[in-house]
């Protein structure tokens, strides 16, 4: 199963992702982890990426491309991967499509996860993640069972720098201007799957594995 799960900030793909992984036994690929990653290790790339991730805007293309490129080829991609938050503009889907076609792969789905404006600025001011394991919750939609503390590993959770309200509207309108004109790249290519958003956690699981079950 080769995935990309596109959607605006908040729209859950990293939630999603996480349990797509599970029932397919296939790897997540978030680009913005990656990045992150990159900036906690303070490389070169982290550094030069960071200005860009704080101030809500898009990492150059050519660096994001690259990342993608390469783990695309690591062995646990074999049997397909989820791609969550990458391609963001449409040369990213252009250079995937370069990507996979070298490797004579092509993309099966894309599922489109619709949310409505509003409701993305409030769940991600409440978005927390573990500094362990990188499970994601919410503080009113997904709450840890202890204040600030991972269910699954006991890690301390933390708040994204980018989380803050100012930051999420500039990331809420770099989507509209730039990524959003991927939903109808997918559907001309006939790769699209619509799901809404705006449902619980647990429904839109259902609802995306039927998706998935049926195309
Ligand atoms: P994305 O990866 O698309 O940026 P996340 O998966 O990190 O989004 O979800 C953003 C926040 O919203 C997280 O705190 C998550 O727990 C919460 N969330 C995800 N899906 C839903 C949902 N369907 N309803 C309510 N909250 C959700
Ligand atoms: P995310 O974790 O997907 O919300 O991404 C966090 C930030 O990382 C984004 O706001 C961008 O600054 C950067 N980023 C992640 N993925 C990409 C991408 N595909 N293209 C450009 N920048 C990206």
């Amino acid at each position: 199963m080769k995935l990309i799960l596109l959607g605006p900030p908040g729209a859950g793909k990293g939630t999603q992702a996480k349990m797509l992984t599970d029932e397919f036994s296939i790897p997540q690929i978030s680009t913005g982890d990656i990045l992150r990653a990159a900036v906690k290790d303070g490389t070169a790339m982290g550094l030069k990426a960071k200005e860009y991730m704080n101030a809500g805007g898009l990492v150059p293309d050519e660096v994001v491309v690259g990342i993608v490129r390469d783990r695309l080829q690591e062995a646990d991609c074999v049997n397909g991967f989820i791609l969550d938050g990458f391609p963001r503009t449409v040369a990213q889907a252009d250079a995937l499509q370069a990507s996979l076609q070298g490797m004579g792969k092509e993309l099966d789905r894309v599922i489109s996860l619709d949310v409505d404006p509003e409701a993305l600025v409030e769940r991600l001011t409440g978005r927390r993640t573990c500094k362990e394991c990188g499970r994601g919750y919410h503080v009113k939609f997904d709450p840890s069972r202890q204040s600030d503390v991972c269910d699954a590993c006991g890690g301390a959770l933390f708040q994204r720098d980018d989380d803050q309200e100012e930051t999420i509207r500039k990331r809420l309108q770099v989507y509209a201007d730039q990524t959003s004109p991927l939903i109808s790249y997918y559907k001309e290519i006939g790769v699209l799957l619509e799901l809404d958003g705006m449902q619980p956690i647990q429904i839109v699981q259902e609802k995306m594995l039927s998706l998935l079950q049926a195309s």
